[in-house]
């Protein structure tokens, strides 16, 4: 199927062949239709997958006749809500190149940064409105934005939304739009807590399911080294001299974790930039953009600190410490491999994580092939998985796996 196939006004596809985009992907063959018909969708996708254009695409199209006529209203007309600053930024960017040759306004609002210029842009009307929660609410108490005429209203990363403690916020947004709207969830997983939220937010909706099995898995080599906990850094290091090259995603699960592998990787000469919670929009800004333009060749970051963030052409991933989510599990390899490309994803296993592994290999319905020879080996665990039972066993994990999540917030 070609981006011409789809009923996308021709300002919009000459735009999207401009951002070199050929064919729609998977996820935007299936939700860009029920999208421009005016339904209301559930998708569930993994960043990656190019689920940014799935809805931005359609949103344009949907606003773009009325564009000229209510060219002086200041009403938002749709409102993309997302977890971080980050994802806020990367979404305005694609509405920004996918709308160009419309007269459509969009801007992005979040916290960290001073609240004024964001007013002043508001003030001078915006259709498209891109917001992390806690801004959003500020500033629609403060009488900066009117919801009474929105038209569409988007959950990106609802999963991590509802991880982060914004299930509320995102209720009480909702309250303050029209009730008749188009509602659209995008959301990597879909865990009971979203099927929930979903049923209260969203009537009659279409369910597009794209999974991991279609899409990030496929074209990404995963390799698993057992070794004692004590020689992670020293594997890390032996893998980087000898192994793995290009542009590498080191994750890990603790803020300090970052910090200290962030040092030795420097004073063993390595380009390197870092992104957890703890350092300031400014900080973490500067470190995606000095990895996006090669000046640091690796990064470390924690998992909700780098989630969505779109950094392509990453070549490796390392799974320093294995998560205890296992979707969090396929959203870091997710980094890779990203539009088709192939990708190659390490992951660092001590004896204390070998139930983490199995919840992944639960999740991803096949064994993740194990390294025998590296300087640091150690005696594989004894669980052997069995293909036969992961089906069956993959419901019940993932429940379980989401019990086990933290409820304090290590990132
Ligand atoms: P996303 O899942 O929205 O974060 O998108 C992942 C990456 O895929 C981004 O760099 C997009 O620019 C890119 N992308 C989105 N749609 C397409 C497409 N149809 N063809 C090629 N790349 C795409």
């Amino acid at each position: 199927m070609q981006f011409k196939e789809l009923p996308l006004h021709q300002k919009i596809l000459k735009a999207v062949a401009e951002a070199r985009f050929h064919k729609p992907t998977l996820v935007q063959r299936r939700a860009i239709p029920e999208i421009l018909n005016k339904k209301n969708v559930i998708v569930s996708a993994q960043t990656g997958t190019g689920k940014t254009a799935a809805f931005a695409l359609p949103i344009i199209n949907l606003l773009f006749d009325k564009q000229d006529v209510e060219k002086d209203e200041k009403k938002i007309k749709a409102l993309v809500i997302t977890p971080t600053r980050e994802l806020a930024i990367q979404i305005l960017a694609n509405f920004k190149s996918y709308s160009k040759y419309s007269n459509l306004r969009s801007t992005a609002v979040f916290g960290g940064v001073s609240l004024e210029p964001q007013k002043e842009i508001l003030a001078k009307g915006v259709d498209i409105l891109i917001a992390t929660p806690g801004r959003l609410i500020d500033l629609h108490m403060q009488g900066n934005i009117d919801l009474s005429q929105l038209e569409i209203f988007v959950l990106d990363e609802a999963d991590l939304m509802l991880d982060m403690g914004f299930i509320n916020d995102i209720k009480k947004i909702e309250k303050h739009c029209p009730r008749k709207k188009q509602t659209l969830l995008f959301s990597a997983t879909i865990p009971e807590k979203i099927d929930e939220l979903a049923k209260t937010l969203l009537k009659n909706a279409v369910k597009v399911d794209i999974n991991p099995e279609e899409t990030t898995a496929k074209n990404i080599g995963q390799l698993l080294y057992y070794l004692p906990k004590k020689n992670k850094t020293d594997l890390c290091l032996h893998l980087l001299r000898n192994t793995i090259n290009g542009k590498i995603i080191i994750f890990r699960r603790t803020k300090f974790g970052v910090d200290k592998l962030e040092q030795t990787l420097l004073k063993n000469g390595y380009t390197v930039a870092s992104i957890h919670g703890d350092k300031s929009q400014g900080v973490r800004n500067k470190a995606i953009e000095d990895f996006k333009s090669k000046k640091a060749s690796i990064l470390i970051a924690t998992d909700v600190a780098a989630r969505g963030i779109d950094i392509t052409n990453v070549d490796a991933i390392i799974n320093f410490d294995i998560p205890n989510v296992p979707e969090t599990y396929v959203h870091r390899i997710g980094r890779t491999g990203r539009a088709g490309k192939s990708g190659i994803a390490f992951s660092f296993c001590s004896p204390d994580e070998n139930n983490y592994i199995k919840d992944i290999e639960t999740l991803i319905e096949k064994p993740i092939k194990v390294i025998d020879e590296h300087p640091y080996p150690i005696n594989k665990p004894k669980h052997t998985k069995k293909q036969s039972n992961t089906v069956s066993k993959h419901k019940k994990s993932r429940k379980s796996a989401a019990s086990k999540k933290k409820k304090k917030r290590w990132y």
